[in-house]
């Protein structure tokens, strides 16, 4: 690593960026964490009422717990369920308050830009010599710091898709915003009264989706008046409800169990192949459109189709990007929905995540770009042959320290592109098939990414 005497920077203090820390002092090397919010884990602070759907065994990170039980920290039963408050309480915030992690996290420090000292992204010489310039805005204002590296672990949660099926924002849904909202609202608590008795359309078909659909119903013994419908992009409900029991992580395969029981019941309204092209406003409510088809009118949307990274403060840095999921590229292949049913990703490290830029790589949340099928354990496996490599010891760097639960169900909507991947798994990478970088050791699902 160059510039050794200088820290390596880490963007953001989530799960992954403190476990990066927690990694890079276990390697004696020094961590700088900066993080925008007043307080680690401030992304996950937005869906704190969420449980999450895999357990405390698959939510910790191995070298971060042993400082903490160093620090006499009693650790969560490994297969009980937390809620995203449980994770900030019981692992990111007692992680964050350790000295030695406190010593080197700045809070309410948002990193604006980074770059290269005396390097724009044009330039090549000297590059990989020259430190890692960030241009922050902290407290004290505006100032730059310099790092040997950079591990961007800022997430995707701040940057929620649009309701637009186009990428662009549906015609009239910025004028709209007031009655929009994206992610998961805390429907039964914080954000009650915007939503009891209330018409709302839920737009979106994943997790996020399912967890604001279930509470909207729950809202509705307490407040009658609440109707809930739905809106999905697709025709197949197989497809998006996932594995049910077949799912590994057991809570979300029940999640979409539970959705499935509640449109049997009639309390959800289904409306299929809706691609939004337009939210306008009639005297009866939000009314939205999508090509010749008119939903019925509402007070309120909620949009929960995923996320996309942030890419603007890495525009003077040479990042080369899948051009679909604006993934590391060879990390593409394992997570492209359009290629792939099911949710299991073989771990990846290191190597996956490197990008031209010397020095710099992105982890967690962020690294899968808008891809959805993000988990903890993989960030904690990225982090940790991000480290290795970045202290050298490419052996560690390369090997594979983690063996994943099976999620999801290959279903038959996506039969015949999984019969095309495994004709030319010989000449893809698809979960390694190719023998494009690591050994790997790891269930996959049944269908996807037979490698
Ligand atoms: C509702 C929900 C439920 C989930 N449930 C699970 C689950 O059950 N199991 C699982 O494995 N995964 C789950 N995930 C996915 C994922 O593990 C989490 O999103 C996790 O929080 C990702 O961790 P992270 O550290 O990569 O990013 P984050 O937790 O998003 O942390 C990023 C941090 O960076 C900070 N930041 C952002 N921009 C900047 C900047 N420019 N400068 C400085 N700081 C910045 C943010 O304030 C934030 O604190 C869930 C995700 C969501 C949204």
């Amino acid at each position: 690593m160059e510039n050794t005497y200088l820290p390596v920077a880490i963007i953001g203090a989530g799960p992954v960026g403190l476990a990066a820390a927690a990694h890079l002092l276990a390697r004696g090397i020094t961590p700088l964490i900066l993080e925008a919010g007043p307080k680690a884990g401030s992304s996950i602070e937005e869906w704190a009422h969420v449980k999450m759907f895999s357990p405390w065994q698959f939510n910790v990170d191995k070298e971060a717990a042993k400082l903490l039980l160093a620090d006499g920290w009693t650790p969560p039963l490994k297969n009980e369920y937390p809620t995203g408050r449980e994770l900030l309480d019981r692992f990111v915030r007692p992680l964050a308050d350790l000295e030695q992690i406190k010593h080197h996290l700045q809070l309410n420090t948002r990193v604006l830009a980074i770059t290269r000292v005396g390097q724009d992204v044009m330039k090549t010489q000297g590059r990989s010599a020259a430190p890692f310039l960030l241009r922050v805005r902290g407290p004290s204002g505006e100032q730059d710091l310099l790092a040997s590296a950079v591990i961007d672990a800022s997430g995707t949660y701040l940057t929620p898709n649009l309701m637009g099926a186009h990428g662009i924002p549906a015609l009239g849904e910025i004028e709209h915003a007031a009655h929009i909202a994206y992610g998961i609202p805390e429907v039964l608590g914080r954000v009650r009264n915007r939503y009891a008795n209330k018409r709302v359309l839920v737009v979106g078909g994943g997790h996020s989706a399912f967890n604001v659909l279930q509470d909207l119903v729950w809202l509705t013994q307490e407040a009658p008046q609440t109707k809930v419908l739905w809106a999905i992009r697709g025709n197949s409900l197989e497809r998006i409800l996932g594995g049910g029991a077949n799912d590994q992580l057991e809570e979300r395969g029940k999640l979409g169990l539970k959705i499935r029981q509640l449109l049997n019941d009639g309390v959800i309204e289904l409306f299929k192949n809706v691609a939004i092209d337009q939210v306008t406003g009639n005297g009866q409510g939000l009314v939205v459109k999508a090509g010749e088809r008119i939903l019925p009118p509402v007070d309120e949307l909620i949009v929960a189709t995923g996320f996309r990274p942030d890419l603007s403060l890495l525009s003077e840095l040479r990042i080369a990007l899948d051009p679909a999921t604006q993934s590391a590229v060879l990390l593409a292949p394992m997570i492209d929905p359009n290629e792939h049913s099911c949710g299991t990703v073989r771990p990846h490290g290191a190597i996956e995540l490197a990008h031209p830029e010397e020095g710099l790589f992105i982890v967690g949340m962020k690294s899968y770009g808008r891809a959805p099928t993000f988990l903890l354990m993989t960030g904690y496996e990225q982090v940790r042959s991000v480290v290795a490599a970045l202290a050298g010891d490419w052996d560690a760097a390369k090997r594979v320290e983690l063996v994943l639960p099976q999620t999801g169900i290959c279903n038959s909507d996506f039969d015949e592109a999984d019969v095309r991947l495994e004709a030319s798994a010989s000449q893809t990478s698809c979960c390694g098939a190719g023998g494009t970088v690591r050994e790997v050791a790891v269930q996959t699902s049944p269908g996807c990414c037979k490698g």
